[in-house]
């Protein structure tokens, strides 16, 4: 027969996407321009005209064997110096290219990371709200997921919760900053401090306590915040980058794993790297992409459109009266729900043709996510339905 746990896991979509397919028939309804749909975390920026002329170039002037060949497993060695170079000359961090290995997206890094890593009864502890997929990485992998709820007015690390979350079994912490769904980025002062815990307790338990910093939104920062760069902090750290929304190329499937050189035994890290992405598939990421990034690497998309849209959403509904933690970054906004039932807010909403997912499934209920990469036009067009849920809410 066929594996039942995966039987379960194709049967089951997210919930998101399950938004997003209810927004598909409602728009062919009633018009897309009538439907707000806030619902998926896909760049509404195109990626910059350099992609397309680099990609171009690329395709007119590389022999065929090269473009469409096969790179070496762990991804083109050129790529792989280009970016460690970038790494180093940007974090001052000793990046070598044989600690890179390149990926198809944030994803893969993260599932590659997780099973190079874990063995099973090891536990893997994520800050709520969180991405919901680390769920199914995470037991994927063998290890089970232990969340720690962020402290309810700001969203930042609850360092009480965390300390006793901590014990023999913990393997590794997920962090993401800035952060999906909430935008919330982690101050520096916290990184020092959830980083000198992580070193206590690695001696406490004599072991590694690995860091993973999930990194698809590092460019997207809209306030001068600082996003701290984990392996600058903390030896045991892998960062798990993405070129998906930053470089609005989420189709094209494109990140890498940097393993820190610093990694007590990192040459063998990294090799569990390797036998990881074998093992499960990921070899040789998509060729005429690697070279394209390579060529990228300081570029993003027009980002200041986001900051803008965040701008107006944010005065929009704090004027309507609407409790919004304010994002840092990223292009999502959690707002908290006008019932205790993040579900049933969500359903009043859809009367109002606006697309909202519930915080339940990232780990924290009485919230809603707006993920906010969309026209700025349908930003403005939806505040007067955003104030009429509110005023339906008043009269209960
Ligand atoms: N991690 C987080 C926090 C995300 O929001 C996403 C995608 O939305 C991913 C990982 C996966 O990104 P990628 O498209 O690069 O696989």
């Amino acid at each position: 027969m066929i594996s039942e746990k995966m039987l379960e896991l194709g049967k089951k979509s997210s919930v998101i996407r399950e938004i997003f397919e209810y927004g598909r028939v409602r728009k062919a309804e009633i018009g897309a321009e009538n439907v707000f749909d806030f619902s998926l975390g896909n760049p509404s920026v195109p990626a910059p005209q350099k992609v397309t002329d680099v990609m171009n170039r690329l395709i007119a002037e590389t022999p065929a064997e090269v473009l469409h060949g096969y790179t070496s497993g762990p991804g083109d060695l050129n790529v792989r110096t280009a970016i460690a170079d970038y790494i180093k000359n940007k974090y001052s961090v000793n990046a070598t290219p044989g600690l890179i290995y390149m990926t198809c997206g944030a994803a893969a890094s993260l599932t590659i990371t997780l099973n190079a890593i874990t063995e099973l009864g090891d536990e893997v502890i994520a800050f709520a709200p969180f991405f919901p997929e680390y769920r199914v990485f995470v037991e994927q992998a063998g290890a089970k997921l232990v969340t720690v709820p962020c402290k309810t007015e700001d969203l930042q690390i609850d360092f009480d919760v965390l300390e006793k979350s901590i014990n023999s079994n913990t393997k590794a912490v997920i962090i993401n900053s800035p952060n999906n769904p909430s935008g919330v980025i982690i101050p520096e002062k916290d990184i020092i401090r959830l980083t000198e815990l992580l070193k206590a307790k690695q001696q406490e338990y004599g072991k590694e306590i690995f860091l993973i910093s999930d990194e698809p939104y590092r460019e997207l920062v809209f306030t001068g915040e600082k996003v701290a760069y984990i392996p600058a902090y903390y030896d045991n750290s892998f960062v798990c980058y993405s070129y998906s929304k930053a470089l609005s190329l989420p189709g094209e499937r494109i990140g890498y794993i940097f393993v820190s050189p610093t990694m007590k035994e990192c040459g063998d890290v990294f090799a569990a790297v390797c036998g990881a992405g074998r093992a499960l598939g990921y070899v040789c990421a998509p060729s005429l992409m690697q070279y394209t990034i390579a060529e990228c690497l300081d570029d993003t998309a027009d980002v200041s459109v986001y900051e803008k849209n965040r701008q107006i959403l944010y005065d929009g509904l704090t004027d309507i009266g609407y409790t919004v933690i304010k994002p840092d970054g990223a292009f999502y906004m959690f707002v908290k729900s006008l019932e205790e039932d993040a579900y049933k807010f969500y359903e009043r909403a859809k009367k109002f043709e606006l697309l909202l997912v519930p915080g339940d499934d990232f780990g924290c209920p009485g919230f809603v996510r707006i993920a906010y990469c969309v026209d700025t036009d349908l930003i403005e067009r939806s505040l007067p339905a955003f104030k009429e849920l509110f005023e339906d809410y008043k009269n209960d």
